[in-house]
């Protein structure tokens, strides 16, 4: 390819850089570059490899900056997510509010992004890491590395009167990129795991590992009903992952508490109430079973300080303490390796509703690149669409 010059140059070729690739217009000439032998690599592992693309309960309090995501989001929502990838050719479902692909497949989303890209002309640049943006009389020089196997890196450099950041974040994998726009005098808050397993004390979790419980979670003031997964260096699922922005942005450190709820549909009341009903003679063993999985129920006791033999009388309130609130000490967030995104990034104030930089004039910014999180449940994808189409109908209402 001898081309080095492009009206638009997107750097990322994940969820957010392809599907802005998918939604310019198709006269501008545009490349996509990515460090990665092929795009869209973390979009095939979403969802547990399903891809909730988007969920119909689009409330702008799943996310970390709500004022900062509510107008882009507004301006194309779920539904313009669902129509845009019909259009696309991808068919939809939905499972209680979140939106999957019909195929529950998440590679078909990138078979019909990659289509649509393919079918808008753009260059897409696989194995190019971007390593510095330069910008000189309104002109940006994009260049980096080229990395092939068996070959020795080459150079390159194009040049654009528009770039576009849209290099997301080390979330599993992936990289923070954000260094290529502080180097324009932009702040970037520092990328930590966030919707990612909590580490806690091993006491109260032994025995545990693999169980999994619909159940109450609670850190401070924060408290979601969800799915539980007992790992053994802590806990996991979904509620897990939405608590554990409380512990990334600071608000719970080490040592404060997670509190499990295991009977979240009853009050401590009810809960008491239901023991009580059980027979009078019964021991604590027999009041419990057919409760909860056998394990739960011995971790439950021993919160509780009793053991299966003891009569259950006189022990129904400390087993109904332990069953709504067992405690176990936070140690801290588990490996960037788990984390499905990161709590951090360059700051949104910096940019304007179409995300050009504040800073310099036609450098735009989407996805996790931003300091931008949402809650599990399809909130980060949509981030990725929303900020994606709301730089392409800022770079097509200024180029056309
Ligand atoms: C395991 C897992 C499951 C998830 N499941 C869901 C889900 O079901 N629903 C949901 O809403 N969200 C989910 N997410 C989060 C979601 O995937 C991300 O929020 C989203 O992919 C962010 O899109 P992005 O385009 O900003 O970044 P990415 O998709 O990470 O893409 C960024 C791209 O930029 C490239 N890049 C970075 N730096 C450079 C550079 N210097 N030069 C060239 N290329 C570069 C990277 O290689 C990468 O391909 C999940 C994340 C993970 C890890």
């Amino acid at each position: 390819m001898n081309q080095d010059r492009f009206d638009v140059i997107i750097i990322g070729g994940g969820a957010s850089g392809l599907f802005l690739a998918s939604q310019l217009p198709p006269n501008l000439s545009v490349a996509l570059i990515e460090s990665n032998e092929r795009v869209g690599k973390k979009l095939l592992s979403t969802g547990n490899g399903k891809c909730n693309l988007t969920n119909l309960d689009m409330n702008i309090v799943h996310y970390n900056k709500p004022s900062a995501v509510e107008e882009i989001l507004d301006r194309f929502d779920a539904h313009d997510t669902i129509s845009t990838f019909e259009r696309m050719g991808l068919i939809t479902k939905v499972i209680d509010k979140r939106v999957y692909p019909y195929s529950e497949c998440a590679s078909t989303v990138l078979d019909v992004l990659r289509r649509a890209v393919e079918k808008n002309g753009t260059h897409i640049l696989t194995g190019h890491f971007v390593n510095f943006i330069e910008n000189f009389n309104d002109t940006f020089t994009v260049g980096g590395v080229i990395k092939q196997d068996d070959k020795p890196n080459q150079a390159f450099g194009f040049k654009t009167e528009n770039v576009v950041l849209a290099t997301g974040s080390p979330a599993t994998f992936g990289r923070d990129s954000t260094s290529l726009y502080t180097a324009f005098g932009h702040t970037a808050r520092q990328m930590n795991p966030c919707l990612v397993p909590i580490k806690t004390a091993k006491e109260p979790i032994k025995g545990l590992q693999g169980v999994r419980v619909k159940a109450g979670v609670r850190i401070g003031y924060r408290y979601e009903v969800g799915e539980v997964l007992f790992k053994d260096f802590g806990v996991s699922g979904i509620a897990v992952f939405n608590m554990s922005g409380e512990i990334a942005r600071g608000r719970a450190h080490a040592g404060d508490l997670i509190t499990i709820d295991f009977m979240p549909e009853y009050s401590r009341a009810e809960v008491e109430e239901i023991l009580r009903k059980r027979d009078s003679n019964s021991t604590v063993g027999e009041v419990l079973i057919g409760t909860f999985h056998s394990k739960v129920q011995d971790r439950i006791m021993f919160a509780a300080g009793c053991s299966p033999q003891d009569r259950a009388a006189g022990k129904i309130s400390a087993l109904a303490s332990a069953i709504k609130s067992y405690k176990l000490v936070i140690e801290g967030l588990a490996d960037v390796s788990l984390a499905q995104v990161m709590s951090g990034g360059l700051d949104p104030r910096e940019f304007d509703e179409g995300l050009m930089s504040l800073k310099v004039k036609c450098a735009y910014a989407v996805g996790e690149a931003l300091d931008i999180d949402g809650d599990c449940g399809g909130y980060n994808l949509q981030w990725a669409w929303s900020s994606a189409k709301a730089v392409a109908v800022a770079i097509a209402r200024k180029l056309l």
